[in-house]
């Protein structure tokens, strides 16, 4: 079974086989953490997504989906970018979230990676309750069979990180 563990900490730098971006359909790179893992990553990493839309998704990678790319200049070998939904008060989308951790996972395992740290998707630009992310993150995890042997939260900031040791037993 897959031991969760939690840091609060930068996820450009964890040594780790597999970082999960919280990217957008573009592919592109943004702000967050996205921003943040291109500025480490280099060049490559784009050029990789760039590829990407180019021969797969030429209409953006779909909200809850997940893809893999070199890691480019990052102590991991891939990253694996997954686009998570933006909060609606008005819709249910946490299947969308819990999407986004079960599609990583299962790209991690075409992988082969065993270690694979995820930010909390969605909880900042998107604008989902860290409190609420955690519960969906880690109940997403904890849920889906996989031979990932550590997912690793990399939480930016004290609340986030508050938010999901709360959802530790
Ligand atoms: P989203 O668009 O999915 O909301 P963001 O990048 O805006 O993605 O935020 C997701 C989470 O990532 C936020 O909790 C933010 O504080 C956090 N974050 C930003 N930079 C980093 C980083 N370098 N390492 C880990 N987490 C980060």
């Amino acid at each position: 079974m897959v031991t969760i563990t939690l840091v609060q900490g930068n996820i450009t730098q964890q040594h780790v086989d597999a970082v999960v971006n919280a990217a957008n359909s573009s592919l592109l790179g943004g702000g967050g953490v996205d921003g943040a893992i291109h500025r480490a990553g280099g060049p490559a990493i784009l050029n990789a997504c760039r590829d990407l839309r180019a021969s797969h998704y030429g209409k953006g990678l779909p909200t809850g989906k997940a893809v893999a790319t070199t890691a480019g200049d990052l102590p991991a070998r891939w990253v694996i970018h997954t686009v998570g939904p933006v909060y609606s008060q008005q819709e249910d989308r946490s299947h969308l979230l819990a999407s986004c951790h079960r599609e990583s996972l299962r790209v991690a395992d075409e992988l082969g990676a065993k270690t694979v740290a995820f930010p909390a998707i969605s909880t900042g630009v998107y604008s989902w309750p860290v409190e609420d992310a955690a519960r969906i993150a880690v109940e997403a995890v904890r849920a889906t069979e996989t031979s990932v042997e550590e997912v690793r939260f990399v939480l930016f900031d004290e609340r986030a990180y508050e938010a999901f040791a709360a959802q530790m037993p």
